[in-house]
């Protein structure tokens, strides 16, 4: 077979069928003279919380923030601890920090990568005060395991969804299965923009009124600050970009789970532990995770033969010198991932062939 050269991700490439309708809309913004917080943010925040089930959604400048902003506007005390799983993107810790809250790790199922919920009860104290599940590589959480811990102790759950655009569990969509979600459209993710980009979908009308203030310096109304917010705000280009995109994400990511379909049947080699695939919840298939016992020389393998791949993540983020107070602490299972996993390619610009010459050069390995 004809050998490739496949990149693990091409920005271009995935962006090329939008790209007539951006240059337009992008002369429609320059024309307009309105940059920050206008028709199209409002248009988009329609259009997300619409797509989503969610009474509303606030966007903001990145998913970061997002995340930030849903945790500042929960009024815990200083010092609460939030639950969070210990191998997640370090942003959804940091974001506890930097909100002024502990993050508590809770480690994942080996078998989804996701925060085990048998797990959480043993972490909670007095100060525990909610629960940031992260739906990693676009599963769903067990969220009615979860709840059910939640509701015994009366404890907030928020989602990161920054990898989870248009993921199911049962009938709900991600961004609509706690108090409030965050989301990033980095351009990497399942819905990307061309810069920064993130929004919090919720259904609590309080909460969604202090967000909208928090994001634009903590003002309601022009010169007034009812809070210390932050600049935090969504810029009408990338907005204008979503809402192009937006309406294709069902169709994207039907096409992530034919890609996510194939590797699951077709790569039969016992040195891979393939990703788990149960039908109840629909993956948004963000990444296709595979685990190997001898990573670099895998990865080196598929390089010569042309495959890019990527680690998501090296280092568990209590072994990160950000957090370096952890870095004694043992959390084996997420040790174990960070060690072992790796991605292999998975986007809207993969090719038939590719996807086949990607199986076979795996069987061969
Ligand atoms: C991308 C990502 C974020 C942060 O989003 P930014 O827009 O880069 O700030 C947070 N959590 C997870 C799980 C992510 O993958």
């Amino acid at each position: 077979m004809k050998e490739f050269n496949i990149p693990f991700l091409d920005l271009k490439l995935i962006n090329q069928p939008y790209e007539n309708e951006i240059n337009d809309a992008f002369k429609k913004r320059v024309a307009s003279g309105w940059f920050i917080l206008g028709e199209e943010v409002q248009k988009f925040e329609n259009a997300f919380a619409d797509y989503c089930g969610t009474k509303y959604c606030i966007g903001v400048a990145n998913g970061l923030d997002a995340l930030i902003l849903l945790l500042k506007a929960s009024n815990f005390p200083k010092g609460a601890e939030i639950i969070v799983p210990s191998n997640t993107y370090i942003a959804s810790i940091l974001a506890i920090s930097l909100a002024g809250f502990k993050p508590v790790l809770v480690e994942p199922d080996l078998a989804t990568y996701l925060i085990d919920p048998q797990k959480i009860e043993e972490k909670i104290t007095k100060k525990t005060k909610a629960i940031l599940v992260v739906h990693l590589y676009g599963k769903c959480c067990e969220m009615l395991e979860i709840v059910k811990v939640a509701q015994n102790y009366s404890l907030k759950i928020f989602e990161d969804a920054a990898q989870s655009h248009g993921a199911y569990y049962g009938s709900k969509k991600a961004g609509n299965l706690s108090d409030a979600a965050g989301f990033s459209f980095y351009p990497t993710k399942n819905l990307g923009a061309m810069g920064d980009a993130g929004a919090i979908t919720t259904n609590d009308d309080l909460l969604a009124k202090k967000i909208i203030s928090l994001r634009n310096y903590g003002s309601g109304k022009k010169y007034v600050f009812e809070y210390q917010g932050m600049n935090s705000r969504l810029d009408e280009i990338q907005a204008a970009i979503l809402n192009i995109k937006l309406p294709q994400l069902n169709l994207e990511n039907e096409f992530r789970q034919k890609i996510a379909n194939r590797y699951l049947s077709e790569i039969k080699n016992q040195k891979l532990v393939l990703p788990s695939s149960e039908t109840q919840n629909k993956d948004a298939w963000h990444l296709f995770v595979v685990r190997v016992a001898e990573r670099e020389n895998f990865r080196n393998y598929l390089i010569e033969h042309g495959i890019g791949t990527d680690v998501h993540y090296p280092i568990p983020p209590h072994k990160q010198l950000a957090y370096r107070f952890w870095n004694k602490l043992s959390y084996p299972i997420s040790e174990k991932i960070h060690k072992e996993v790796i991605s292999l390619p998975l986007n809207i610009a993969l090719t038939e062939n590719q996807v086949s010459y990607i199986i076979e050069k795996i069987n061969q390995y």
